[in-house]
């Protein structure tokens, strides 16, 4: 538990006032600030736009030294600085981009107490020079920003992370903070292991953004649906456009001039001048869209963004979030929307395969990308199912997502439930989908057969139905908590099934996920 509360306090509000000019702290950033300033250690797990930020810079300036923030943000660094030096904080960074000499003033400032924060990137960090520059510098604390960086199992393995278990054995007095947005239980592990922070408080918050408003359709005619989409609802309002690839990128914000939008391009392979000036127009102007794939956003803070829309599927569910998450930082009504279709999965799943990744960093993406896909079939609040999917539940349907207020038609399958179910349980909770299908509709494979699972007695119950509707059953049973993913996409029971198989609940599933679908996915299985 945090600290009782002291005069560092008071001490905090007053830094908070007379630098950043705030009345209060957000939420739980005022026991953070508390812990850290009394030289705890301290988890913090917070959305985007939630203001992490403060969590490291209050303490910096309240503890005698310099607060270290790791960052591997290099691109954000200058940015960050010239925010602070503005404000009046003696603020410096430490990355490749600065030249010989610009290194050693900073190393010079640091040693003699001229810096109340330094960013530096890991790998800077991590040198010898630098780790010998901080046993001899006033250190106030370490902040570990992008802390899921860590681990394997994230979306951002960043190798140079791990180094950083150096913290906890070379600095065990000064405390550590480590933050991050997104973090799953395996994340959030490998997080506490490598900065040591297994007996540190956790600071959880809530990833709920009540005024975005999810929707997710088929995808028939993109462009069009998505011109319709900022007709009807979002004329004249600044938003992002998100696509896969470049090439659609230029196209739609092309498209969307023609039709009278005011739009622009970017991604990555734009001259870095088209780039900023697509970023300063988007910052400075009131309605502007920008068509983007995912190089934009990250940083960039505009409170006003009306919608975010998705023409191609994201990666997983923490991008997901994170880019929907651009919308509505002022806390007014915004849109997250995208449509999505078979195409686009057969295309995720081709990156994912081919991409150099070692194969269990694959398998979590294959699992990541399952879970987004469960989240886009699902027939109930799809805010439910997003923050169940980060660990959060919703007591009630949340009343602003397309099932909430559309509820889409659905069906009674409580029975095919429970043949899924048992089939899970009886084969042992672990095989993935395809072999428990196949036991499902009775096809003696050399595997099952091999296994003993055709003579179970749920062998072949399912047969009435065909493979795509198993297929989309499991999936559902998943969104919905009913079944785990594990390694190796096996499926195993939650506590929530009992209620199922004992009849006590019923299963209502949507109709428009369950009937056929063409057999291209089945080919990229
Ligand atoms: P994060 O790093 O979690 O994405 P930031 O630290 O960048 O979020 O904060 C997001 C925005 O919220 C910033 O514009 C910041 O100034 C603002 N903010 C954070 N804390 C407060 C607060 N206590 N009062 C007012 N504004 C705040
Ligand atoms: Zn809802």
């Amino acid at each position: 538990a945090p600290a009782a509360p002291t005069t560092h306090d008071t001490a905090a509000l007053t830094v908070l006032k007379k630098v950043w000019g705030y009345d209060a702290f957000r939420g739980v950033q005022a026991d953070i600030v508390r812990t850290v300033a009394g030289g705890g250690n301290a988890l913090v797990l917070m959305p985007t736009g939630g203001g992490k930020s403060l969590c490291y810079q209050v303490p910096s300036l309240l503890r005698p030294g310099v607060g270290i923030i790791v960052s591997p943000l290099i691109a954000l660094m200058k940015d960050q600085v010239d925010t602070l030096r503005a404000l009046g904080v003696r603020a410096a960074f430490l990355n490749s981009t600065l030249s010989l000499d610009g290194v050693r003033e900073v190393e010079s400032a640091l040693l003699s107490g001229e810096l109340d924060l330094l960013y530096v990137a890991p790998e800077r960090l991590l040198l010898p020079r630098t780790l010998d520059l901080l046993d001899r510098a006033p250190v106030a604390l370490f902040a570990v920003d992008e802390a899921h960086c860590v681990s394997q199992w994230g979306h951002d393995f960043r190798p140079e992370y791990q180094g950083l278990n150096v913290l906890p054995d070379r600095y065990p007095h000064i405390p550590r903070l480590a933050l991050t947005a997104t973090a799953d239980d395996r994340t959030r592990a490998d997080i506490l292991s490598v900065l040591q922070l297994g007996g540190a408080p956790q600071f959880i918050s809530s990833f709920d953004r009540p005024n975005i408003q999810y929707r997710v359709a088929n995808k028939e005619g993109p462009k069009t649906q998505l011109l319709d989409f900022i007709n009807a609802e979002h004329r004249g309002d600044a938003g992002i456009v998100y696509c896969l690839s470049r090439k659609s990128v230029e196209e739609t914000a092309r498209w969307l001039q023609t039709q009278g939008v005011d739009a622009v391009a970017y991604h990555a392979g734009l001259p870095p001048r088209e780039r900023n000036s697509a970023q300063e127009r988007f910052l400075n102007e009131e309605g502007l869209v920008v068509v983007a794939t995912v190089a934009f956003g990250m940083g960039i803070d505009k409170p006003n963004v009306r919608f975010v829309a998705h023409l191609d599927l994201p990666k997983s569910m923490e991008g997901y979030y994170q880019e929907t998450g651009r919308a509505g930082r002022d806390g007014l009504p915004s849109t997250a929307w995208m449509v999505y279709g078979l195409a686009d999965v057969v295309n995720v799943r081709r990156m994912l395969a081919s991409s150099d990744a070692p194969e269990e960093v694959k398998r979590v993406e294959a699992a990541k990308l399952d879970a987004l896909l469960t989240y886009c079939e699902a027939a109930t609040c799809r805010r439910q199912v997003l923050l169940s999917y980060f660990g959060e539940e919703l007591g009630a349907p949340c009343g602003n997502c397309d099932t909430c207020l559309n509820p889409p038609g659905v069906r009674d399958a409580t029975r095919e439930a429970q043949m899924a179910l048992s089939a899970v349980i009886r084969t042992g909770n672990r095989f993935g989908a395809a072999h428990l299908t196949d036991v499902l509709m009775g096809h003696a494979t050399e595997r099952v057969v091999s296994l003993g699972h055709h003579q179970l007695p749920t062998f072949a119950v399912g047969a009435a139905h065909d493979e795509k509707y198993w297929r989309g059953l499991l999936r559902q049973l998943v969104s919905l908590g009913y079944l785990a993913a594990g390694e190796h996409h096996g499926l195993s029971a939650t506590g929530k099934a009992r209620a199922i198989l004992k009849g006590e609940q019923t299963l209502a599933l949507r109709e428009d996920t369950l009937a056929p679908r063409p057999s291209k996915r089945d080919r990229d299985r």
